[in-house]
């Protein structure tokens, strides 16, 4: 027993020692990727679900590592997050993201939003506002075409963030609660921060033809936010019965892996081109 216990003790304390290293090496490629520019960004649909129409896109950063092949935003972001290198990312992932909006508008897509994901830590970010002023000043975009989503951890904590929050919308930038639903927060934030949409976690989407529960909580999203008038948006819709479902319940916005997965730039402008023939 004694010495199966220090074994597993080893084992254990081993695991620690392989994954404070694995970050470490993690965090001097993910320094080094920012710098040989090693990021691109892929581009999911958002679709008005009762109409079939194409609203919009959400950027999603992708890693593709020179040795290791492409590492997944779960494992980078947190860290990004942690070390503080999200500020400069998330800079980049803005000017890309308005940059090629910009082309697309020039080809034709007049009507599309680009969501970007954006930290907790960028918004705390003392030139946040300032940085996001530039860029769009830099690529010629209107701010109504660009749509921020926050994830309710950040209605949270600080006071300064309902500031940023407000300049950002008082410039004409949208504002969307990324994730709704899993935050475990209060709702009292919804009256005070200016929020133009919810977007319903997939957790709940996931299994809503089959779970009373998580048909109740999208009844319930829906409800509030018609009462108050905000938009919702149900993301993860991968099968017909969540399309059906949440066209019953009366939303009318969706995303998910049934109308398409994220895109690299050249294969949206296909998906653009077949939904237009079709
Ligand atoms: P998220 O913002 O909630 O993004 C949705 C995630 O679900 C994406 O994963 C997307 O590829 C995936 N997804 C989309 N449709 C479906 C579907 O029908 N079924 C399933 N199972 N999954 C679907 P991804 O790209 O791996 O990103 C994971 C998370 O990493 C994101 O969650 C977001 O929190 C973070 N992230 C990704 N890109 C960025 C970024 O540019 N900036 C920041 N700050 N975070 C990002
Ligand atoms: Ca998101
Ligand atoms: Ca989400
Ligand atoms: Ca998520």
């Amino acid at each position: 027993v004694k010495q199966r216990g220090r074994n597993a003790f080893m084992v254990f304390n081993q695991s620690i020692e392989n994954k404070t290293l694995e970050r470490r090496l993690l965090e001097t490629a993910l320094r080094t990727a920012i710098k040989e520019q090693q990021f691109y960004l892929e581009y999911q649909p958002k679709l008005n679900i009762t109409k079939n129409e194409l609203i919009g896109v959400e950027a999603l950063v992708r890693w593709n590592h020179p040795d290791l092949g492409r590492i997944p935003p779960l494992k980078f972001i947190s860290l990004a997050e942690e070390t503080g290198l999200i500020v400069p990312l998330g800079e980049w992932i803005l000017r890309e993201s308005c940059k090629q909006l910009g082309i697309w508008q020039i080809q034709g897509l007049t009507n599309l939003t680009m969501a970007v994901n954006v930290s907790v830590r960028q918004l705390e970010d003392p030139y946040f506002v300032q940085k996001v002023e530039e860029i769009l000043k830099e690529t010629n975009l209107h701010p109504k075409f660009l749509e921020l989503e926050v994830t309710e951890s950040i209605f949270a904590d600080v006071k300064n963030t309902v500031t940023v929050l407000n300049e950002i919308r008082r410039m004409g930038i949208q504002i969307s609660v990324d994730d709704f639903g899993t935050g475990y927060s209060s709702l009292s934030y919804i009256k005070e921060f200016p929020i133009d949409t919810l977007k319903v976690d997939q957790s709940f989407v996931k299994d809503i033809h089959t779970n009373e529960e998580s048909k109740a909580i999208v009844k319930a999203v829906l409800n509030l936010a018609k009462t108050i008038g905000i938009n919702v948006i149900a993301e993860g819709i991968e099968l017909a019965e969540h399309v059906e479902e949440l066209s019953k319940d009366g939303c009318q916005f969706g995303q998910g892996y049934y109308y398409s997965k994220p895109l690299s730039t050249t294969a949206f402008e296909e998906y653009v081109t077949n939904m237009h023939t079709l």
